[in-house]
């Protein structure tokens, strides 16, 4: 192949770094500078234009979705398969070198990896079991303590309290955690990493072998790597290989999770003979928003700087949206998506970008009331759901007896009468013995040490599970979950629960077996069994099961997630004080930055036209609040952007007071008065017009009173005055 054609579609700066010889370098480059772009490039010349062996190569990329891509990308341009590359994320590319040495690292074979989700139930009952008050030691932020400490690869013979009792306790619960998830054959996300790590720091030979194989390493979004993955691939490259690592400062996000920015410089200080290349042409945004994201940024103290230009139009100002509360702002949202679809353009084109995951259920609410297909990557996954985690339980005891976390799921359920007091007795004894749950179990039996009611069910578990597990060995996949969700008893008890839940309950179930048939073993996870291989897919994966990637469909995910992602039409929605940035980090200089980062690659995800929008209240997590627009709003140039009224809109000053334009509303019919309008009531002073129900005489309308907080009144007898 000719050479040249593997640099077309590149600038000359990127060319240089694509066609580079082969030495150690950093790119460092801002938003759509094309980073990826030549990473990929850079992989199919080493292929074939250094002819390369595609084994040299270890590609490390932050998401699933982004490692699929860029091997897609590959083949693409090599025109042919990439096989034997290693390309994934670091808990992926760990995972896989764990499943290949598990023994090295004392892992069972059949090692179970353990969602956050698990972790923390794990954690809540190791509390429990330590008689530790909950207020005092959160299991939540014991998670917290375990996975920090992990990831700057700190294990508990590590740590010293220097005699705080606080911190001394964290110290205990980890270690005790530890224990269980090494009696159980379990490994967390930070685990995984931190094995990878002593399984190449402990074995000479192993990792030898590792650094003459990947000749050439290249990592994609570097600034957003913790100390261990640091740490890690300082181990696996030393002066012979060629590490590419491309990055940018202005978009590490993960700092609460650990990540350091100053491995950027870390890395130029170990590695003296390597050269940094600038991008600064940006190919992605129209100039407006590319100029108002540079802006934003400029606010950051705290940059290695540099300045994105394009040669692209001005394009469409940015649009504002001040929603009158979060279900008007999802109306206005899902608007526009109608008005873009009826325009011809699909819906994957179109992202909707939020701070939590907790703000995608109104959006959701309002795209299926519209019948708009969407896709939720992260957050609430597939695979979380109670039902599916359920029948995967069942698969996870079917497949290894040691995985105390699965076990504890099923044993009462379907309710077979093993009550809380069986339980504990099977926990004491289980911690005392030091063995699993399952273990103990067999020998309690043995023992006679439960009598009864509590002494068949557990016999029948016992009996079910071995059952099971002989009756599916056989089976394919798919064959096994659809054995297993009937013959647990999974599928009647959903059966048995009412109501619209219940049904998609069992539809879930259904889709599960779906999943499993469709599930195409990695090449990664040859060696693996098909179970096996499922249920790490399951663990690992990002959401990415959930509808067929090839439906059209609204693309919904926290800005966390979108990282390195781009799309033609952009929603950011809540962009509010409080929200984004959050309350906390608003009074953090250093937090504050991060979210400001944040915002920064929400904004520059956007191709063509960008929406920003914000509810002047909000309910979430149950309470109702009222928010000023975003600072974040305000940094941006008044040119760059506008703000969108709708026809049928009523006046009111706006919260946002640098722009004069008066915001958006709906008028209830006929009373003249509007969601989000001013009134006076004799007794309960000012307030805000919130919600309205009914019509005629029965007509209510729900005020948020400045003093008294929000109520209900009769319409009709409320004699509200309009301010
Ligand atoms: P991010 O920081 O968001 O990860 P990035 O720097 O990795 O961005 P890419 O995703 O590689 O940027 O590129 C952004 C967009 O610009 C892509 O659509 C890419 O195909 C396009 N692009 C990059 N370089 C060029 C070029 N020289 N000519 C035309 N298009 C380009
Ligand atoms: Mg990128």
């Amino acid at each position: 192949m000719n050479p040249e054609l593997l640099l077309d579609g590149l600038n000359d700066k990127q060319r240089a770094v694509v066609a580079a010889p082969q030495s150690s370098k950093l790119v460092l480059a801002g938003a759509g500078s094309g980073k990826t772009r030549v990473l990929v490039h850079r992989i199919a010349w080493l292929l074939q234009v250094e002819h390369c062996s595609p084994y040299s190569v270890l590609a490390v990329t932050f998401t699933n979705k982004a490692a699929k891509e860029m091997r897609a990308r590959v083949e693409a341009l090599l025109g042919s398969g990439a096989g034997g590359m290693w390309i994934g994320t670091f808990h992926g590319l760990a995972h896989r070198l764990l499943r290949a040495h598990y023994n090295d690292v004392g892992l069972p074979q059949d090692f179970q990896v353990l969602d956050s989700d698990d972790q923390l139930r794990l954690l809540k009952r190791l509390c429990k079991g330590m008689n530790l008050d909950d207020k005092t030691f959160p299991p939540k932020q014991a998670q917290w303590y375990i996975n920090g400490k992990k990831d700057e690869g700190l294990r508990p013979k590590h740590l010293d309290a220097f005699g705080d009792v606080i911190e001394g306790t964290f110290i205990k619960i980890y270690q005790a955690y530890q224990e269980a998830c090494d009696r159980a054959g379990l490994i967390d996300f930070a685990e995984l990493l931190l094995r990878a790590h002593e399984l190449f720091l402990n074995n000479p030979f192993i990792l030898e072998h590792y650094q003459k194989r990947f000749r050439n390493v290249l990592v994609d979004e570097f600034q957003d790597t913790n100390n261990i993955q640091y740490a890690w691939l300082r181990l696996l490259t030393s002066s012979d290989n060629n590490l590419m690592i491309v990055g940018d400062d202005d978009q590490s996000i993960y700092g609460w999770r650990g990540a350091r920015i100053e491995n950027i410089q870390r890395f130029l200080d170990d590695n003296k003979g390597a050269e940094t290349i600038r991008l600064e042409q940006n190919y992605r945004s129209t100039a407006t928003i590319l100029k108002a994201s540079n802006k934003l940024i400029a606010n950051n103290s705290e940059r290695m700087g540099k300045e994105l230009w394009t040669e692209g139009d001005a394009g469409e100002p940015i649009s504002l949206y001040a929603g009158f509360n979060e279900v008007d702002e999802a109306r206005f949202v899902v608007g526009q998506i109608k008005e873009w679809r009826d325009e011809k353009g699909d819906l994957k084109d179109c992202a909707i970008l939020y701070r939590n995951n907790a703000q995608s259920r109104v959006i959701e609410e309002a795209l299926m009331q519209a019948s708009l297909p969407y896709r939720i990557y992260g957050g609430h996954r597939f695979f979380d759901r109670q039902e599916i985690k359920d029948a995967l339980a069942y698969m996870r005891v079917i497949n290894s007896r040691l995985d105390d976390a699965a076990f504890e799921r099923i044993i009462n359920t379907p309710a077979r009468g093993v009550g809380d007091k069986t339980l504990g007795i099977l926990r004491i004894a289980a911690r005392d013995r030091g063995q699993t749950l399952w273990q103990t179990l067999i020998q309690l039996l043995d023992e006679s040490v439960f009598a009864g009611r509590a002494s068949t069910a557990l016999k029948g578990f016992v009996q079910l599970i071995n059952q099971m597990e002989q009756d599916t060995t056989e089976l394919p996949l798919h064959e096994q979950v659809d054995f297993v969700i009937l013959h647990s008893g999974l599928q009647a008890m959903y059966l048995a629960e009412k109501g619209e839940k219940g049904k998609a309950r069992i539809e879930n179930l259904e889709e599960l077996v779906t999943a499993t048939k469709q599930f195409e073993k990695p090449e990664e996870a040859e060696e693996m069994s098909d179970l096996t291989a499922f249920l790490t897919h399951a663990a690992l994966e990002a959401g990415e099961q959930q509808a067929d990637e090839f439906d059209d469909a609204v693309q919904m995910m926290t800005m966390h997630s979108a990282k390195g992602l781009e799309f033609p039409l952009v929603f950011v929605v809540g962009v509010e004080e409080g929200m984004f940035p959050s309350q906390q980090s608003a009074e953090d200089p250093t937090r504050l930055e991060e979210e400001r980062r944040l915002c920064y690659v929400g904004m520059t995800r956007a191709m063509q036209k960008l929406y920003l929008c914000y509810a002047e209240s909000r309910r979430l997590y149950g309470q109702e609040k009222f928010h000023r627009p975003s600072r974040f709003l305000k940094e941006l140039p008044a040119e760059c952007v506008t703000e969108v009224r709708l026809k049928t809109q009523v006046s009111r000053p706006t919260q946002f007071g640098r722009f004069s334009n008066t915001s958006v509303n709906e008028s209830f019919e006929n009373t003249g008065f509007a969601l989000g309008q001013r009134v006076n009531h004799v007794k309960f002073g000012d307030g805000t017009v919130l919600n309205y129900e009914g019509s005629g005489e029965h007509s209510r309308i729900q005020v948020h009173f400045d003093d008294q907080g929000s109520k209900w009144l009769v319409t009709s007898y409320a004699r509200l005055e309009k301010l």
